[in-house]
């Protein structure tokens, strides 16, 4: 098909994120114009239902009205200022309260940024910075998992554990680790139980640490479920033995909450669904459920006092971000989290989830999906070449965009990752229309099967 003049504009004009980029020149993008609620339009005025809350993100659907008021509100009053040099802001002083209201463990400090791989790089640097302070200039390097997703910048994309955000970008940069993931379908061996993988990923953790010296790891960061690596959803158990294994050799807990916060999981955190106290959090995308960019980084008083110290011996803290604290930002998030109570959107979730494992539970019947997953109402769904050996198709052969293309045409977004298809639905969806959603996934899994085989 002939591109129409939008998608040619399109293409000739921008450079698109995470886009196979000679297949674009000729397929064009699907140009969306607008949306209320789940559902989105293109520019040719079809409709979507959107599966996948944009990317993980706009939690509470399209066009809310209060999110938009809140908005207009802070721009007319004060539509920019910083929290550098001691400034401050009502709408920023009142995001942090909130957010430490929240948090699962005690909060001391909020730092703001605009985005989740910001919120993560700072992470790193506040754990560099807070061992310097504390008198262990060796503690710097940082474990990671390999499938993790924490973000493109040059430290969050070297967290990540993803080789196609590493190749040819000279990632990762040197003193981050990757250790095992979590995944029993694809990584357990052949009759090992839950509690065996467990162990046996644990061990390994220990050992590494044994083998680095301790006394050179500063931090491990996790997403308790995984998003971006493929939905995952690690074994009972799991999380306690490495928070065992974490304070035995005084290594810091990252909790990577950019898309388990807010409710996602049918808790607050997702480090309360899978049974974790961390010692910092990184929030962001359904902070605002996405209307305004905006991150947070969640921080217990021993850091910040470490940090005051410091400040005592050299001056000023240096570091911040222009559009750290942004009132406008902090205002929407402000007015997120009073929807969140007000709607009750934790209990939602949690009302929602058994309909959501119920339907997704069922996909595992299908003669391609080899592996069902989720937590609260965020799923995935792995395409395989062969159930019973749950060998996976040919990544080449393209199978997860096929299945994500035929979702398209049944008026359905869902994100291939890989070979899964990834779940996530804005929280604001109805039982009806989570539905629609699975009975749109089974047509499209049954148009892509019919073209693989
Ligand atoms: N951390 C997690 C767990 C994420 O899923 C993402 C984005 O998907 C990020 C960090 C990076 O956030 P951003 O894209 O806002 O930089």
């Amino acid at each position: 098909m002939p591109l129409t003049n939008v998608q040619a504009r399109d293409v000739q004009s921008l450079l698109h994120p995470y886009t196979q980029l000679h297949k674009l020149v000729d397929t064009g993008p699907l140009v969306l114009e607008h949306g209320k609620g789940v559902f989105i339009y293109d520019t040719q005025g079809k409709e979507y239902l959107e599966g996948m809350s944009g990317l993980w993100c706009a939690g509470l659907g399209f066009g809310d009205e209060e999110l938009i008021e809140a908005a207009r509100e802070q721009l007319s009053r004060l539509p920019y200022y910083h929290l550098f040099g001691g400034k401050g802001m009502e709408p920023a002083i009142e995001l942090a309260e909130r957010l430490k209201d929240i948090a699962p463990m005690p909060v001391s400090k909020v730092f703001y940024t605009s985005s989740g791989s910001e919120a993560n790089d700072t992470q790193i640097k506040l754990a560099w910075y807070y061992n310097n302070a504390r008198g262990k200039p060796q503690k710097k390097k940082i474990i990671s998992r390999v499938k993790a997703y924490h973000g493109v910048t040059v430290m969050a994309a070297s967290l990540t554990g993803l080789p196609g955000n590493h190749r040819d970008f000279d990632l990762p940069v040197a003193g981050v680790l990757h250790t095992d993931c979590p995944h029993h379908y694809r990584f357990g061996e052949a009759g090992e139980s839950e509690a065996e993988f467990v162990e046996r990923i644990a061990g390994n953790l220990e050992a590494l640490i044994e083998r680095e010296g301790a006394d050179t790891i500063a931090a491990f960061i996790a997403e308790p479920v995984m998003g971006a690596g493929g939905v995952i959803v690690p074994p009972q158990g799991y999380y306690p033995r490495i928070v065992e294994i974490l304070k035995a050799n005084d290594i810091l807990f990252i909790d990577d909450e950019v898309i388990n916060g807010f409710g996602r999981t049918g808790n607050w955190w997702g480090c309360q669904t899978m049974g974790f106290t961390p010692d910092t959090i990184s929030c962001a995308k359904q902070l605002t459920s996405a209307y305004v960019p905006l991150g947070a980084v969640l921080l217990p008083e021993e850091m910040y006092q470490a940090f005051v110290e410091q400040s005592r011996k050299i001056g000023t803290f240096g570091h911040g971000f222009t559009y750290g604290g942004h009132p406008l930002g902090c205002a929407v998030g402000a007015k997120a989290l009073d929807i969140y109570k007000s709607r009750d959107i934790v209990g939602r979730v949690r009302g929602l989830a058994p309909q959501f494992a119920a339907r997704i539970g069922r996909l595992a019947d299908h003669p391609l999906v080899g592996d069902v997953r989720c937590s609260g109402l965020v799923g995935g769904v792995e395409l395989v070449a062969d159930k019973a050996s749950r060998r996976s198709f040919d990544l080449t052969q393209g199978v997860g965009l096929a299945c994500a293309k035929a979702c398209e045409a049944e008026g359905l977004i869902l994100r291939a990752i890989g070979d899964t298809i990834a779940i996530c639905p804005p929280m604001v969806i109805s039982a009806e229309e989570l539905d629609m959603l699975f009975d749109r996934l089974e047509t499209a899994l049954d148009t892509t099967e019919a073209h693989v085989r």
